[in-house]
């Protein structure tokens, strides 16, 4: 089993190193023939109008939607959740649309840059050291998503069926629980898909 990590811009070797350490074989994805290789996606944390710009500049738009919608599992933290959402708050576009949310970009404010917080993450951690960095926040989900986490009332964390999203950087901290969890979620699809 393969994860690739898409490595255009952002918080890649993070999560290369978490993937590692958690005993998954981990690469980092640069072109779209790269992902044949690998059986799960993270979409780091970075900024998701930078990223998107290179997605398009390496023809990675249809490759990744293709990879999403073959079922392989996808991770996307912070700008990798903004990149996964069907609807942007004040934008005309989502970008690759896996998860049906309304997502706000930057939605902390200047007042609160970065902070971490302690979240219980339902049914992959409890009390989890969450970084957050000029995060974006879920504002509204639709029927087939589950809610894994909030902050202060608020949504960070959410699962649509092979697609996991959080708004903070699992990869920033040595606690790889989130990590695990999406490596479970890849190694159990073709299980899944077997009945
Ligand atoms: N603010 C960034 C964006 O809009 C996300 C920040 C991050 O990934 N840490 O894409």
């Amino acid at each position: 089993m393969k994860i690739g990590v898409l490595a255009l811009q952002g918080a890649v070797s993070e999560h290369i190193r978490l993937l590692t350490n958690s005993g998954a074989e981990a690469i980092e994805i640069k072109r779209a023939d790269q992902l044949a290789e690998v059986d799960g996606l993270i979409l780091p944390g970075g900024e998701s109008t930078t990223m998107r710009r290179l997605i398009d500049k390496y023809q990675l738009f249809k490759p990744l939607r293709e990879f999403g919608e073959s079922g392989k599992p996808i991770l996307g933290t912070c700008a990798g959740l903004i990149l996964m959402a069907k609807t942007l708050s004040g934008e005309q576009d989502g970008h690759l649309g896996f998860i049906d949310m309304v997502v706000e970009r930057n939605a902390f404010g200047r007042q609160r840059d970065s902070f971490e917080a302690t979240l219980d993450v339902k049914g992959i951690a409890e009390k989890l050291t969450a970084v957050f960095i000029r995060a974006p926040l879920v504002k509204e989900v639709g029927p087939d998503v589950d809610i894994l986490s909030e902050y202060n009332g608020e949504i960070v964390a959410v699962k649509q069926g092979s697609f996991l999203a959080c708004s903070f950087h699992p990869e920033l901290t040595d606690d790889a629980r989130l990590h695990q969890a999406f490596i479970k979620m890849v190694a159990e699809r073709p299980l899944l898909e077997a009945h």
